[in-house]
């Protein structure tokens, strides 16, 4: 499971890959993988600096 971030309105969601469209905005976005994969994230499972 990875964490997506819309590059659009931010929504985020966790799912294996970015969805075809954001359940947000209904468009087709972009999506950031915002899942934590270092320890200096703050161990919150997603990294608040993207
Ligand atoms: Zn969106």
């Amino acid at each position: 499971m990875a964490d997506w971030k819309c590059q659009k309105c931010g929504y985020t969601l966790k799912n294996e890959k970015p969805p075809e469209a954001c359940p947000s905005c209904k468009e087709k976005c972009e999506f950031a993988d915002v899942s934590c994969y270092t320890p200096d994230c703050g161990n919150t499972g997603t990294d608040n600096r993207l």
